[in-house]
């Protein structure tokens, strides 16, 4: 048998003191063995890891890169939103095109090789930011699989228009439909109209949800209530719900059996919800980060995701999912090995899950989707945040990091 392309002395996840080779072929993972036949490529990997690679669940390309164009001087929620309103005004199709791409390339060299982007519809922007996005997914699919959530960030029932515009999305080839109803006058009445909307189109949904520190009600009991409703266990995901940070340990846990029952998937956006939550306090700041590993503890498909990249609700990011899981182990103080494993999986395997990929993962017959890091384990990607020094997408090299190098005198 003869390959395309064999990665040669590759260190496989879990497997810290054996190496293999991969062979590829037509795309595909043809065979791991511990030594494979001559290829067209080889490609000698001197026992660096080889994983998956990684899946951004939650990002907004449509709105990255605006920082220059925001005033941040409450670092608040609804500042952010109003911000970004105002922003949004001026974009056109051109303008978001060439910043998406620049947040799309950074994600595609810091290893992301499939992401679900959010993108705003309402009545100002209409349909410009979809339209650039998916003009995007063509063009980018060499290196990265993109999908697109459409929802309604400035609210539904609240802003007239805004429903016939989803669908429009919808019809024309949105992926999949988000909601925002902490945005809305009417939160219950939005999430059930994201339903219906979902319903029709058959479509999954992922709502941004419960951001805010106050544990005394919230919007996801109803979205549970829905789910179970709709027999829609498996295709619900929601984002942030940092009411569950402020919740003791007992009560999470509670929560966290229901929404494994009910089938609702949590993404956690550790950069955003650091920025803007908490900001009651001047001392003694709460950290709003709920625990995802916790809820992924207790049955819960779990993402870290990095929302958003240079603007009022995130004025930092390099689109690289790997310090997102890093400050997410900072943040939540993990310290043991299983931890770092647990968050290597929440932007791996387990944020494959919670988009409903098919054939994700390193086993024989799956697409070539991998990334090669210089360290020995999962566990040290994390820790010691290594950057990728190579991609492969459906086995063609879709990029490459030079190491570092010391100019010793
Ligand atoms: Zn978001």
């Amino acid at each position: 048998m003869s390959f395309d392309l064999v990665l040669q002395a590759a260190r496989l996840p879990g497997e810290p003191e054996s190496l293999v080779d991969i062979g590829i072929e037509d795309g595909r993972i043809a065979a791991i063995a511990p030594s494979l036949p001559e290829a067209v490529e080889i490609e000698p990997l001197n026992g660096s890891l080889v994983v998956p690679g990684l899946v951004e669940t939650h990002i907004h390309l449509d709105k990255s890169c605006i920082l220059e164009r925001c005033s941040i001087h409450e670092g608040s929620l609804q500042e952010a939103i109003a911000e970004t309103a105002r922003a949004k005004l001026a974009f056109t199709e051109e303008d978001i095109a060439q910043r998406a791409r620049r947040t799309l390339e950074r994600a595609i060299a810091n290893g992301t090789m499939h992401m679900r982007t959010h993108v705003e519809v309402d009545p100002r922007v209409g349909l410009k930011g979809f339209r650039a996005v998916r003009e995007l997914a063509r063009s980018y699919a060499w290196a990265i699989d993109l999908e697109i959530c459409v929802f309604p960030q400035e609210g539904l029932i609240n802003d007239p228009g805004s429903e016939e515009l989803l669908e429009e999305a919808c019809q024309q080839g949105a992926d999949l439909i988000g909601g925002c109803p902490y945005a809305d006058t009417q939160p219950l009445e939005h999430i059930a109209r994201i339903f219906a909307i979902a319903r029709r189109f058959d479509l999954d949904i992922d709502f941004h949800l419960d951001f805010d520190l106050d544990a005394s009600w919230m919007h996801l009991d109803e979205v549970v209530r829905w789910t179970r409703l709709a027999g829609y266990g498996g295709r619900v995901a929601v984002g942030h719900v940092s009411k569950l940070s402020a919740l003791p340990s007992k009560r999470q846990i509670e929560i966290a059996r229901e929404l494994a029952d009910a089938g609702v998937a949590v993404t956690v956006l550790p950069a955003t919800d650091l920025f803007l939550m908490g900001r009651d306090s001047d001392y003694n700041v709460p950290r709003g980060v709920t625990r995802a590993d916790r809820l992924a503890q207790h049955g819960v498909v779990c993402s870290l995701a990095s929302n958003n990249v240079l603007n009022a609700f995130t004025p930092f990011g390099d689109a690289s999912l790997l310090r997102i899981a890093n400050l997410y182990a900072n943040v939540a103080q993990l310290g043991r090995l299983a931890d770092f494993q647990r968050c290597f999986d929440m932007i791996t395997a387990a944020a494959a899950k919670l988009m409903n990929l098919k054939g994700y993962g390193l086993a024989v017959g799956n697409p070539a989707d991998l990334l090669v890091l210089p360290c020995r384990s999962p566990a040290a990607a994390v820790t010691e945040l290594c950057p990728p020094s190579m991609g492969f997408k459906a086995g063609r090299r879709s990029f490459s990091r030079p190491p570092a190098q010391l100019m010793r005198p």
